[in-house]
């Protein structure tokens, strides 16, 4: 059988955003974003380290008014003294060319700017506004992103296109007119951004839509019509198994095309919900696709009449957990082990051929089955579970794998 793969990636210049490439050749980035009032230092940091321990290699925060610049050195050395290295981008709309003026300490500690450039007024101003946060951005070495969004896509710019449009012999449709604006939105900031004296290894590209498949279509036409890196997401994304579906539909489509160098999950929390949610399931997408790995997997089965207890579900989440809890310590110890493949199988059926093709794999007694849960390690069965404690049991032929 011939190995499946994603398409290859696509090339793209390598943009540095502090300690961490985008693009270039460099393993799919995950990014994340606080909710907090940045102007909240305490809680900014708090939420920013939670992102960064959950694994946010990058983590933006919105820059929205003075005191929030004003807070962003305040909270980089924080950050600092506790160790959490992760580079913070601003997110800047309507005033960041004010914003990053009148607070050089704020322009200095962020790592990149994002950059809305339908947010940053309209005509001479438009051009006024977006050069001063460029050149803010070359005066302190910074990368900058120039986010579009079709929320807030620059009016003039879709207003040329739909003249341009209903001149056609045959015009294109409301939809494609409005994914071409997107494009030509990303497409010319960036050029604007050059022509002001923007390195193009300064710029990373994105233009979010919130349908599926019209963000794909976008992200086609982008990749297509440049060589900048392109930061993948769907936004407003929505809730729960809603916000997940759509964005990890979206997101592998373009991945599988080799397009896309950095992601973020855009989830509304639920409330009581770990901000964190967002950059565990940008983890998971790119690990099941084969293109990063961060955390053993644990493959189990759906369950079925077979397993009429709860001890299969209970012992699935059980090792799901356990491999969760233990990897900030794990991948200290023992390099590799976020490749470790597991297995948690409900009845004789499917089991002891999956847990087979697993690292570490155990098939539990279905309904009617002997109380016995044959364990395979490499491939070959290894011992036989058996009694009360097959849960703890098979933890720690777990750890003891591990750390063999
Ligand atoms: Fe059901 Fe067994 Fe298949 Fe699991 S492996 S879904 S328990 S038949």
């Amino acid at each position: 059988m011939s190995e499946a793969r994603s398409q290859p990636r696509r090339d793209t210049r390598g943009v540095e955003v502090g300690k961490v490439r985008i693009g270039g050749g460099a393993p799919v980035v995950v990014q994340s974003m606080t909710n907090t009032d940045t102007a909240d230092i305490n809680a900014t940091v708090k939420q920013v380290a939670e992102l960064w321990r959950a694994g946010s290699e990058l983590v933006r925060v919105t820059v929205n008014n003075p005191e929030s610049a004003a807070a962003v050195p305040r909270i980089r050395d924080k950050l600092d003294m506790m160790n959490v290295p992760v580079p913070i981008v601003g997110d800047f709309h309507y005033n960041g060319d004010r914003l990053l003026a009148a607070e050089p300490a704020c322009a200095e500690a962020l790592a990149k700017y994002r950059i809305n450039p339908g947010n940053v007024g309209f005509g001479k101003k438009k051009d006024t506004q977006f050069a001063a946060i460029v050149e803010k951005a070359i005066e302190f070495g910074k990368p900058v992103r120039i986010g579009v969004n079709w929320g807030s896509l620059d009016q003039a710019l879709s207003a040329r296109l739909m003249d341009e449009n209903a001149a056609r012999a045959q015009p294109w449709d409301a939809a494609r007119v409005l994914r071409e604006a997107l494009v030509v939105s990303a497409l010319e900031s960036a050029e604007r951004a050059v022509e002001i004296g923007l390195a193009r290894e300064r710029i990373v590209l994105s233009a979010k839509v919130s349908g599926v498949q019209e963000l794909i279509a976008v992200y086609r036409d982008l990749a297509a019509r440049s060589d900048f890196p392109l930061h993948l997401g769907l936004t407003e994304a929505g809730m729960g198994s809603k916000g997940i579906v759509a964005s990890a539909a979206a997101l592998a489509v373009l991945m599988q095309e080799g397009i896309g160098d950095t992601i973020r999950i855009s989830l509304t929390p639920e409330p009581g919900a770990p901000r964190a949610l967002e950059v565990q399931v940008a983890q998971e997408l790119l690990q099941t696709m084969g293109l990063r790995a961060f955390t053993p997997l644990v493959t189990a089965c759906p369950g079925c009449g077979r397993t009429t207890s709860e001890f299969f579900q209970v012992l699935a989440q059980k090792v799901q957990e356990h491999v969760r809890g233990q990897m900030p310590v794990w991948k200290l110890k023992y390099p590799g082990v976020e490749n470790l493949s597991l297995a948690v199988m409900g009845c004789v059926v499917n089991g002891p051929g999956e847990s087979r093709h697993a690292d570490i794999g155990i098939s539990l007694p279905g309904t009617g089955e002997a109380p016995s849960a044959p364990v395979f390690i490499d491939g070959e069965k290894a011992m036989t579970l058996r009694g009360e404690n097959i849960a703890d049991d098979f933890v720690g032929v777990i750890d003891d794998y591990v750390a063999r």
